[in-house]
């Protein structure tokens, strides 16, 4: 009997954490595992958050995917270049073809700084280590002025860092002595301040607390770097000094170039409940590759891998796919000091947004020292995110 193979494509937070649990789950000789990604590094993204301020050193927040892994799964460190559903079969840079039965794709999503026309080289951002790094000597040198900070485009991963970063650097620069001397403009492309309407209205609050101007409906257009200028597409224009704009978001490359993108940004059409990639046989995709309507997060993927296993290997075994995502997800909010509210929602309930306090800022810096110990090798469970239909039910729908 040939041994059937699963290849993970991506070793991030979703990638990692269903290798590990599959490599718990499967019977010995039931299937081959692979994880293929072209880094074979996993950075813990969060942490980016922190390096403008030299509160925290990336070095410190990334190890090599080899470590996290079980010892069950194979790492193939390569590129893919194209995905073949039909023939079930990634290209890859350099090592060729590799064949699969069951594909997750866990490709992640990338920043697009060039869609933006004057953004590069203009404005900063923190959502690479490079340019985190970068922001913190601009921060250095900053003596006061215009601050604007927002979004340049929706869709972006975690939607409270743009918002932290303004609870941050408003204490920063109170701390440095520099806030009298400067004014903070937040810019959002929507209605409100934060995506979810009842988180915003806490976090409008707490922003406007410190004094900072919001400006909503602020589509960014352009960047005039001579003038130092932002421009939204709804012609209003902003002057700054210092410019830190979260660049627009799309999908890995390797998806856009294959076609299976739901739009040319490159999101993967999946069913938001079994998590299955639509109109493409043996194919799941978990975490911020996918069109699925909440955040993309490491929160998100967390819930969604066990989903993603289960019904993996109820189809692996010629079972029902009974595992359903509800669309769950936990995210904390900085606020600057030693406070931070947390959320906890999902497709049907949003989430009534807590006051900050200690407690949950205690709780958002033990997860940020725990992450390598505790997500990528799947030891919290995120049994939250699931639901289970029976047998019977499911087989009508699938
Ligand atoms: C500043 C910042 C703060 C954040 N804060 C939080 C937070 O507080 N809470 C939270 O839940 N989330 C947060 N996030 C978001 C979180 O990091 C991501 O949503 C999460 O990492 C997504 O997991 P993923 O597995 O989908 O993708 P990723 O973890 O990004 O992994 C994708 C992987 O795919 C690989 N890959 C991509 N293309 C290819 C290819 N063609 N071939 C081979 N390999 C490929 C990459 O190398 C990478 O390893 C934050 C992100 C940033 C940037």
């Amino acid at each position: 009997m040939t041994v059937r193979k699963i290849l993970i494509l991506g070793g991030g937070t979703g990638g990692t954490m269903v290798a590990n649990l599959l490599a718990r789950h499967l019977k010995p000789g039931e299937a081959e595992l692979t994880v293929l990604d072209h880094t074979a590094r996993h950075v813990y993204q969060p942490s980016f958050l922190y390096v403008p301020f030299g509160m925290k050193e990336v070095r410190n927040n990334e190890r090599p995917e080899c470590g996290l892994l079980d010892k069950r799964v194979k790492l193939v460190q390569d590129k893919a270049v194209r995905i073949d559903p039909r023939g079930k079969v990634v290209e890859t840079q350099r090592c060729g073809p590799l064949n699969y039965d069951f594909l997750v794709v866990a490709t992640g999503s990338h920043l697009d700084p060039g869609a933006v026309p004057g953004f590069e080289g203009a404005a900063h951002h923190f959502y690479t280590p490079e340019a985190a790094e970068a922001l913190r000597g601009a921060l250095e040198q900053f003596s006061g002025g215009e601050v604007v900070i927002g979004v340049a485009g929706v869709p972006y991963k975690c939607p409270p860092a743009p918002l932290e970063f303004t609870f941050m650097i408003d204490r920063y620069l109170k701390d440095r002595g520099l806030r009298d001397r400067s004014k903070i403009h937040y810019v959002s492309p929507l209605p409100r301040c934060f995506p979810i309407e009842s988180a915003s209205r806490l976090l409008t609050t707490e922003l406007e607390k410190r004094g900072v101007e919001i400006h909503i409906f602020f589509n960014v257009d352009s960047v005039n770097p001579q003038t130092r200028e932002v421009n939204s597409v709804e012609g209003e224009t902003l002057k700054y000094d210092l410019l830190v704009l979260i660049p627009p978001h799309k999908g890995a490359q390797v998806i856009i170039d294959s076609g299976l993108g739901e739009t040319a940004a490159g999101w993967l059409p999946t069913d938001r409940q079994t998590l299955k990639v639509q109109g493409h046989e043996g194919i799941y995709a978990i975490g911020d590759a996918t069109n699925l309507p909440v955040s993309k997060s490491g929160a998100a993927a967390h819930f969604e891998a066990d989903v993603v296993v289960e019904n993996l290997l109820a189809e692996l075994r010629g079972e029902a796919v009974t595992h359903r995502y509800n669309g769950k997800v936990m995210c904390f909010v900085e606020t600057g000091g030693l406070a931070a509210p947390r959320s906890l929602f999902d497709y049907t309930h949003p989430p009534l947004p807590p006051q900050p306090n200690l407690y949950y800022h205690l709780q958002k810096a033990l997860f940020n020292r725990f992450y390598f110990s505790l997500i990528p090798p799947a030891r919290l469970p995120g049994g939250m995110g699931v639901e289970k239909v029976p047998a019977t039910v499911a087989e009508k729908r699938v």
